[in-house]
């Protein structure tokens, strides 16, 4: 067992690990959100990060090429007229009967068949401008950034895998915070957002309200899941704020 000593030593280095985590970055402007944003990461580190993340995706589930194709299309039309239009980003369908949607640092978005086949044109537009949203907003590793600094483990880390093993653990880490959702606040700002972005494209910001309900639909028909719970402000909440956004707007955003 570990004396008193060497304990306070542990935790001295913890410490001066994080503070070198932090150390190395200069707050930078973020237009998608309008203010200046202290990330850790460099925008090659958060594009490694998405993009190892997405091969962990790919290895779980089977990828339905031509609905992939399709989100593509769409996908690059709103992307096109985002906040960030040089990242790398990815639209790909995986076969999951659940209804879901996930965005990884730096461009690749996911959705899943299930949602897919309930949506036309308009409301692929918004989830896709809802996730491209996360992405412009680097919410994804923002999260990753907050998680490592609690967690205070970035030392072990780096010693125990050098760089290649350094990027596989964050990645591994965002997929699984990612996976647990976002804060309420950062969803409804991402809501709004999403809706600006495919408006721009073309499309019908109203698409996200259809969705939103068809959401609460299905929650009233299945009950609501606990994850569902816990990740999301609730749909109805959601509803009525975006409806309001939208009213008080008249689209010009
Ligand atoms: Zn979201």
């Amino acid at each position: 067992m570990r004396s008193n000593n060497n304990k306070q030593k542990y935790w001295l280095l913890v410490f001066l690990s994080s503070f070198a985590f932090i150390a190395g970055c200069a707050p930078t402007y973020n237009p998608a959100r309008g203010e200046q944003q202290w990330i850790v990461f460099s925008r090659e580190e958060e594009i490694a990060i998405g993009q190892l993340a997405a091969e962990e995706v790919r290895a779980e589930f089977e990828i339905c090429e031509e609905r992939s194709q399709y989100l593509t299309r769409i996908g690059r039309k709103v992307a096109f007229v985002s906040s960030n239009i040089a990242l790398p980003y990815s639209f790909q369908v995986i076969k999951e009967e659940e209804m879901n949607a996930f965005a990884l640092p730096g461009g690749p978005v996911f959705m899943t068949s299930g949602l897919f086949d309930e949506l036309d044109d308009d409301e692929l537009a918004v989830i896709l401008g809802h996730e491209i949203a996360h992405i412009t907003a680097r919410h994804g590793v923002e999260r990753l950034q907050t998680h490592q600094l609690r967690q205070a483990f970035l030392l072990g880390a780096m010693v125990s895998g050098g760089e290649v093993g350094r990027m596989a653990y964050f990645a591994a880490t965002a997929l699984s915070i990612i996976m647990m959702g976002y804060s309420q606040e950062e969803e409804l700002w991402t809501d709004r957002q999403g809706v600006k972005y495919a408006h721009r494209a073309g499309f019908d910001p109203w698409a996200k309200v259809r969705v939103l309900e068809m959401f609460r639909e299905e929650e009233r028909q299945k009950g609501l899941s606990r994850r569902w719970l816990s990740t999301h402000p609730p749909t109805a909440e959601r509803i009525k704020l975006l409806k309001e956004y939208l009213t008080a707007s008249k689209f010009d955003f």
